[in-house]
């Protein structure tokens, strides 16, 4: 039964390649863009913020895996204000995303919740980091962003299929 879904932010959440290389001020343009001294500008993708919605509704926890200096991650999302939206934030200056997952997996533990890794579905632009999720944390639903799903919408589905149908067989290349 599915009961954690982990994104990833840069280039899953929004389009913006690495949010560590904003510089004071930023600012939020607009609802979903957010803006740096130097002219870097990230956009959310559409329908994330629906998105995270819907999932959140359908009482699954939400955690959030990134490879970004903890207090631009936090900045960023509040400027969006999205920070409220997850149940974890696991944001880490090394890029091993395997990390970040037992990090979150541990902080639900703290709070009562035992997560299995088949209990989990993961969403990052890049495929490179499920091969050492799968190593060291076993069975957990990896999805590349814009392949395996090329929408939001898409999440959603993916979302409300492992609920409703079990995981997935992660292990096909
Ligand atoms: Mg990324």
């Amino acid at each position: 039964m599915l009961k954690l879904v982990v994104f990833d932010a840069d280039k899953t959440l929004w389009d913006h390649h690495n949010i560590s290389d904003f510089e004071e001020p930023l600012k939020l343009v607009g609802t979903d863009s957010v803006e740096d001294s130097k002219g870097n500008k990230l956009t959310l993708f559409p329908y994330v913020r629906e998105a995270l919605k819907e999932i959140k509704s359908m009482n699954l926890l939400l955690g959030l895996a990134t490879w970004n200096i903890p207090q631009k991650t936090e900045r960023v999302l509040k400027l969006l204000n999205l920070w409220d939206m997850f149940d974890f934030i696991a944001s880490n200056d090394y890029p091993y995303k395997f990390l970040g997952l037992t990090e979150i997996i541990l902080k639900a533990r703290e709070r009562g919740y035992r997560i299995r890794p088949e209990e989990i579905a993961f969403f990052d632009d890049r495929r490179v980091h499920f091969g050492n999720v799968w190593l060291y944390l076993g069975r957990v639903n990896c999805f590349e962003m814009w392949t395996d799903v090329k929408s939001f919408k898409e999440v959603v589905e993916v979302v409300k299929s492992l609920m409703s149908e079990g995981p997935r067989n992660t292990f096909k290349s």
